[in-house]
Parts: C-alpha cells; sequence; structure tokens
C-alpha cells in the first residue's frame, strides 16, 4: 500500500450543483477530522470530550454525514457538505476514503482542496485513485483501463462496451486462456521432471486440442472483436483534403451544424487543422477540416499544408473534394495523387451550381474508379448520404450491426497477436511430438503475455502508459 494520502476535486472543472472532493489513503480519516465539523454536535462533542480532539473515528463506514467544512486556523465556516467515509479495504482504492460533497463553486472545491493539503494530503496524479485500486489488487488492468474508457466514451455502444470491460467480461476471457496455458505447463513440467512417468500424461491429440480450443480460438475471437469492433471505441478520424475555396469549411459545418470552421471566399482561409466531433449511427466520428493545399511560400500556409499531409496519413478516410462546376485542374489532379493510397470518398461539391452533372474535365482513370458523391455544402443537399457512405465504406455493414460484449484495446490486441503466434507454434510442435522443454517454452510465452493484458507483474511503463489517459480525481 502507498503510505502518502492523495486528494483531488473528482468532479469536473467549472461550477456545478455539487463538487466532490476526495482523500484516500491512510490519513484520509484524521485530516476529515481535522477540517469537518458534524451537524450531530451532540454526539460530536461526546467524542470530543471522551477523546479529547476532532474524532470521527465514530462514524459508520458509506453513509452520509451533513455537516461544514471549517478551517479552524481562520476560525471561518468554508461550505456546508455531505461527507462519506469509506473504510479499507471496502472502498474504490481500498484504502481509507472520505468524500467530501460541497455546493459545486469551484472557489469552494479549491478552499476544500486547500485545506486537506494543508493538512498533509498530496494532489493525486492523473488516475491515481484507479492505479492504487488496481496496485492493491481490487481491479486487474483490463478493468482499470475500462475505467478510462467508461470516462471517455463517445458513443452509446462505447459506454456499453467499457461497462462489460468494468465488469471483468475481458478479464473472465484472459483469465479463461490464462488457465488454459497453466495447466498445459503443469502437464510438461510432470513430463519434464519425471520422464519415466510419460505413460500418465493426456496423450499429444488432447493437448493439441486443448491448445486449438482453449487458448488458439478464444484468443483470435477477442482479435476479431477488436478489428470488428475498435472503431466503436476508438471512433473515426476522417479528414476533408481538397484546393482552397472547394467548401471543406462549408462541409465540415453542414456536417456538425454548427458554424466552428471560418468560411469565407478568400482562397487559403483554413491554415490550421479545425476538427469537429460527431456521433454517426453511434459510431463517434471526428473530422478535420484541413488547410487548403496547393503550393505556397507562405510559411503560415505551408505549416497548414504540411498538417493535411500527415492528417492524411494518419487518418482513417479522405474526404476528397472537387468543384462539381468547374472541370478538373491541375491541382486537384496533383493533390488527387496524394491522397489515393489512402482509404477515400470523392465527393463532387456545388452541385447547385451545374445543370445536374459534375463537369467533369479530364478527370484520371483511378479518380473515376473511386467511391463517389455529388453533394451541395451550401444547401445540405446529399449530406446524409455522404454520412451513410462514410460508415458503409470505413466500418462495413456488418461492423456496424456487430455488437460484441467486450472490444480489446490496441495495447490488448497487440500481445493478443503476440499469444496467436506462440500458441500456432506450440500447436505445431505439439503436432510434430517435440521436447516437453520446447513446447513449455511457448507456453511460458503465451503466459507472459496473457499477464502482460490482466497487468500481472507488469512493467512501470506500460503502467504509465495506461494512467496517463486518465483525468486527475479518477
Ligand atoms: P474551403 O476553402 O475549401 O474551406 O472553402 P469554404 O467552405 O470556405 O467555401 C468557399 C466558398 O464556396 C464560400 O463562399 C462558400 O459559401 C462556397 N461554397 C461552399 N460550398 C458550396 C456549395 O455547395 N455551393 C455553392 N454555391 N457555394 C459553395
Amino acid at each position: 500500500m502507498a503510505d502518502d494520502t492523495i486528494t483531488a476535486i473528482a468532479t469536473s472543472a467549472g461550477r456545478g450543483g455539487i463538487g466532490i472532493v476526495k482523500i484516500s489513503g491512510e490519513r484520509a480519516i484524521p485530516i476529515a477530522s481535522a477540517i469537518f465539523q458534524p451537524a450531530d454536535h451532540r454526539r460530536a462533542a461526546e467524542v470530543r470530550r471522551e477523546t479529547e480532539q476532532n474524532d470521527l473515528s465514530w462514524m459508520v463506514s458509506h453513509r452520509l454525514y451533513l455537516g461544514h467544512i471549517v478551517d479552524r486556523q481562520n476560525d471561518r465556516i468554508v461550505d456546508e457538505v455531505l461527507l462519506s467515509l469509506m473504510r479499507a479495504p471496502a472502498s474504490y482504492t481500498r484504502e481509507d476514503v472520505v468524500e467530501i460533497n460541497t455546493h459545486g463553486g469551484p472557489l469552494a472545491m479549491q478552499s476544500i482542496l486547500k485545506l486537506v493539503i494543508a493538512q498533509g494530503a498530496r494532489l493525486a496524479e492523473p488516475g491515481e485513485f484507479t492505479r492504487r485500486a488496481f496496485l492493491n489488487g481490487r481491479i486487474d488492468l483490463t478493468r482499470a483501463e475500462a475505467v478510462a474508457d467508461l470516462i471517455n466514451a463517445r458513443s452509446e455502444r462505447a459506454l456499453c462496451a467499457a461497462a462489460a470491460q468494468l465488469d471483468g467480461q475481458l478479464q473472465r476471457k484472459i483469465k479463461a486462456v490464462r488457465q488454459a496455458v497453466i495447466d498445459l505447463l503443469t502437464q510438461l513440467e510432470a513430463g519434464i521432471d519425471f520422464p519415466e512417468a510419460a505413460d500418465e500424461l493426456p496423450d499429444p491429440a488432447t493437448l493439441v486440442q486443448a491448445v486449438r480450443t482453449r487458448i488458439i480460438e478464444p484468443v483470435r475471437q477477442l482479435i476479431r472483436y477488436y478489428d470488428e469492433a475498435h472503431i466503436l471505441r476508438d471512433g473515426l478520424q476522417v479528414a476533408v483534403v481538397g484546393k482552397p475555396n472547394v467548401g471543406k469549411s462549408s462541409l465540415l459545418n453542414q456536417m456538425v451544424q454548427q458554424n466552428r470552421a471560418i468560411v469565407t471566399d478568400i482562397p487559403g482561409t483554413t491554415r490550421d487543422v479545425v476538427t469537429e466531433s460527431l456521433n454517426l449511427g453511434g459510431i463517434p466520428v471526428t473530422i478535420s477540416d484541413t488547410a487548403g493545399v496547393q503550393s505556397s511560400r507562405n510559411p503560415v500556409e505551408m505549416i497548414g499544408i504540411q498538417k493535411t499531409m500527415e492528417q492524411i496519413e494518419r487518418c482513417d478516410l479522405v474526404l476528397f473534394l472537387v468543384e462539381a462546376h468547374l472541370p478538373l485542374g491541375e491541382a486537384d489532379v496533383s493533390l488527387f495523387g496524394r491522397i489515393k493510397h489512402r482509404p477515400h470518398l470523392v465527393i463532387y461539391n456545388k452541385m447547385d451550381l451545374t445543370n445536374g452533372k459534375p463537369s467533369g474535365g479530364s478527370v484520371p482513370e483511378d479518380m473515376i474508379q473511386s467511391p463517389h458523391l455529388e453533394i451541395s455544402a451550401l444547401s445540405g443537399e446529399g449530406i446524409d448520404d455522404l454520412k451513410a457512405r462514410i460508415l458503409e465504406l470505413t466500418a462495413g455493414e456488418a461492423s456496424v450491426d456487430l455488437n460484441p460484449v467486450v472490444i480489446p484495446n490496441l495495447r490488448h490486441k497487440k500481445l493478443l497477436d503476440a499469444a496467436v503466434l506462440a500458441a500456432e507454434a506450440l500447436y505445431n510442435d505439439l503436432q510434430n511430438n517435440a521436447a516437453p522443454e520446447l513446447l513449455a517454452v511457448h507456453a511460458g510465452e503465451i503466459l507472459r503475455l496473457s499477464e502482460e493484458i490482466l497487468g500481472i507483474a507488469v512493467k512501470a511503463d506500460i503502467l504509465e502508459q495506461v494512467f496517463e489517459r486518465f483525468c486527475i480525481g479518477k
């Protein structure tokens, strides 16, 4: 257990109905005792007489008490609050935890936080409460990660998947694989240690079958869940690309129906990358309106162009915009050359200025073959079609309907990939009657990988990466 006591404002910054200051650690209750004056004066006075100090140890765990936070040094009341103690180990962190429900003004919360720190607590780092829950063995690493996923969920499905993971559904699947490996290792080790008892070992066919059904298949299924559904959680990155003035900002505005990107008729206005989030059919989508790409000597525009190129490489889908009422220009064709290796959709914009057909010009063959769509970012015509096409092209219909209970994240997926490789090697060597020592090496590797997913004996830098995604106070 950590020997210092941490504190943080657990609710989001700004004004709210209530705000919560959280304290966790050995000194949580003494610190609360020093700053909390219960409204139940009689009981408090009795305790003060008996103990000659302001002690909250008479309070029942997991019950709310009304009272005041008092600054005893300046003899003033800071706020009327509801305070609860959650005694170790029945708490979020498995340490003593105190939660102070304040009136949610930033000043009240800050004042209380200061008093708590003055009493010896330290400001918590991002995710430190959850980190303690993990380090103290209350949750495994997959469940700790689910807490961040729940907080960061941008769609209902992402929320569902995070809740299932927090409930331990991924943990249970990985634990089952780990158990299968442990069973196998026990048998292999018996073979290594007592070669004379080799006859009593299960026959190789049984072991091969166990490796396939208890290790390879479940791990492959989890990888499939990641491939098909991680977009539900991680969302889709879409970049809107086109030469200046084709209507990129207008399109972004139409899609989010608000006016965040600046729209002007002077080419080259969108110099920076403007991003907006929207929810398409349950999938969180981030759309970036990139800088117009044309050769430029203006340093600001050059930075914008550089950012556009990075955006093109990073995104899941490029929306490539051209003006439908004008023949395709050299700039369009050269820009198309830069995006065509990425998943893309060609969009003929400004259809309201045509007689119902894009003007064309000399359209390169690969652009004719690309999926395309006609819209007017000004009138909004074709935008619903576009939204549907984005989903179709990136997620695929099967994935959109898919509702797996758990969606591994990228960290899990990399470890699962490695586990499948080791399991396949194990499978082949078992079939070829390889020496138990060699089989044990493969099994040991799968064991290590499954334990890394669960966070058993995991390295500090991996924990750093997991917990840096958290906010302070969680
Ligand atoms: P960007 O430089 O590519 O971001 O282009 P903007 O979105 O700033 O648009 C440039 C100009 O084209 C503005 O005057 C828009 O009103 C206009 N525009 C954009 N889309 C359409 C459209 O579908 N039809 C028409 N008629 N004008 C459009």
